[in-house]
């Protein structure tokens, strides 16, 4: 991949200083816990004005808001699965279908950098490992084939998910 970056960091999405901002979110586009309540917080009342005249995002869908007071200038909302082992199959393909799903929407808006939390991870339980394959599977099947998006930054949270991004990469030689 020429004159294309994915980045792995630990820390706090809500920080970021790129395009824009993934959020985990969920049907309702009302806000939540985890990730979604961090930007809902930090970006202030007019992302969820946005999210409520939108209405709702399917589980795979995406849709983009303003990034309110954020260093981001939007937050792309994107709905990951409910992990569950008698749907383990179906999650995975909702979840590689949300990453796709939001770099199509940051293509359509001239988004050139873009940060990732590690969607479904967290009250959607679904498995860190699977998750993170997907998700580097997905971001670098997506920049080979489209050279707009410049930047991938993979946010992680928590330490298991730091060490696991780090170790995929590393094992795919990729970045
Ligand atoms: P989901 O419902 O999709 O599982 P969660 O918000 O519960 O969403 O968790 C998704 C991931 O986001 C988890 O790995 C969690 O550790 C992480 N996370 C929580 N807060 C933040 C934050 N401020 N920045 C980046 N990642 C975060």
């Amino acid at each position: 991949m020429q004159n294309v970056k994915i980045e792995v960091i630990q820390g706090d999405i809500t920080k970021q200083h790129v395009d824009a901002i993934v959020n985990a979110a969920n049907t309702s586009l009302l806000g939540g816990g985890g990730v979604d309540g961090a930007i809902h917080r930090a970006g202030g009342k007019a992302i969820l004005e946005e999210c409520r005249t939108i209405g709702h995002c399917e589980t795979g869908e995406a849709v983009i808001t303003t990034g309110g007071n954020l260093p981001a200038r939007h937050v792309i909302h994107t709905v990951g699965p409910v992990w569950s082992k008698s749907n383990a199959a179906k999650a995975g393909e909702l979840l590689a279908s949300a990453y796709r799903n939001s770099l199509r929407v940051a293509v359509a808006n001239r988004v050139q950098a873009v940060a990732f939390p590690n969607i479904s991870t967290g009250a959607y339980r679904f498995p860190k490992e699977e998750a993170a394959k997907i998700a580097i599977r997905e971001v670098k099947d997506f920049m080979t084939k489209d050279a707009s998006i410049k930047l991938v930054i993979f946010v992680c949270f928590d330490d298991a998910n730091y060490k696991l991004y780090q170790k995929t990469l590393q094992d795919e030689g990729a970045s």
